[in-house]
């Protein structure tokens, strides 16, 4: 549904000069006072994005602000600033909701931005967190979606799958990294995987106007997609959940041959950065076949209801 009703929000939102990139990435651009301003939203509700009677509030409220982190580092911008909303079932107590801001603080002092306001309500019913958050971009200007081009390497940052295990909560969002990259390197596209790396990665793909091609030996696979696959023992294989299970929060970058070989080399971060395929002209999302021919690769991750 979300797909279809952001499209439908998208035709008809008004705008004007000072928005110079609106819906559709992982953040806006807003132009005030001749100033840019990247500015991103996310709204957490227990029992979607975390469950509150099994988790400490203070993952939570640190969670609700590095999810947004996490979309300013995809657009290679710098936090300044985040604003909390919350609605909370009216027998709270005060405790938990002074936990839910010692995480959200957590953030806000280890990135050193400010909390500029927000807003505190109750009702009768579960937990709902929202967060906007505010970056400016670096001086080599925002990294969209939208600039891959065939040939183009895919390049990601970490690795993938099982996040529900306690990465979901606890991820560092890669906003250090998206900085120190963007500031050596060209980057054609970026995007951070929410919702899953094959959903994520196909959005930059169709964003761009071209396919993906993916080799899946080289698709990182975290530790804790091989301790759900075999907790679950459902089918799923490890590389399954690296490819839809999402909320790693990690980037998918796109760069040209000449930057990935360079990159790959210096291995410039703390973290590893991996070269999982290539886009191409046609359209979709492929993988790579060993005698080199390519098959329609399913597209899996979470869709927003
Ligand atoms: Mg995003």
């Amino acid at each position: 549904m979300e797909f279809e009703f952001v499209d439908w929000v998208r035709s008809r939102a008004p705008r004007s000069d000072k928005l110079l990139l609106g819906i559709g990435d992982d953040a806006a651009v807003l132009e005030v006072a001749s100033q840019r301003c990247v500015v991103t939203s996310d709204m957490l509700m227990d029992g979607v994005d975390f469950v509150l009677d099994d988790t400490d509030p203070r993952r939570v409220g640190r969670k609700a602000l590095a999810v947004n982190l996490s979309d300013l580092a995809a657009m290679a911008a710098r936090p300044v600033a985040a604003i909390v909303s919350f609605a909370a079932p009216s027998d709270a107590p005060l405790d938990m909701l002074r936990n839910l801001y010692a995480g959200i603080f957590q953030l806000t002092e280890e990135y050193k931005i400010s909390l500029a306001g927000g807003d505190t309500n109750t009702w009768q019913h579960p937990l709902a967190i929202s967060v906007t958050a505010f970056g400016e971009p670096s001086q080599r200007g925002f990294v969209t979606r939208n600039g891959a081009s065939p040939g183009d390497v895919i390049l990601v940052t970490g690795s993938f799958g099982g996040s529900l295990l306690g990465r979901h909560l606890d991820f560092q969002p890669r906003v250090a990294e998206a900085l120190a990259l963007q500031e050596r390197y060209r980057l054609n596209a970026m995007i951070d995987v929410s919702d899953g790396l094959s959903l994520d990665l196909f959005r930059v793909a169709e964003a761009s106007g071209c396919g993906a091609l993916v080799d899946l030996n080289m698709v990182p696979i975290a530790d804790d997609a091989r301790r759900l696959s075999k907790q679950r023992d459902d089918g799923q294989t490890p590389l399954d959940h690296a490819l839809g299970d999402g909320e790693d929060f990690e980037l998918i970058i796109a760069v040209s041959p000449e930057v990935a070989c360079q990159l790959l080399v210096d291995q410039p971060l703390g973290i590893a950065i991996a070269r999982i395929g290539e886009f191409i002209g046609e359209r979709g999302l492929w993988q790579a076949m060993p005698d080199g021919t390519r098959q329609p690769l399913t597209v899996c991750g979470y869709e927003h209801q």
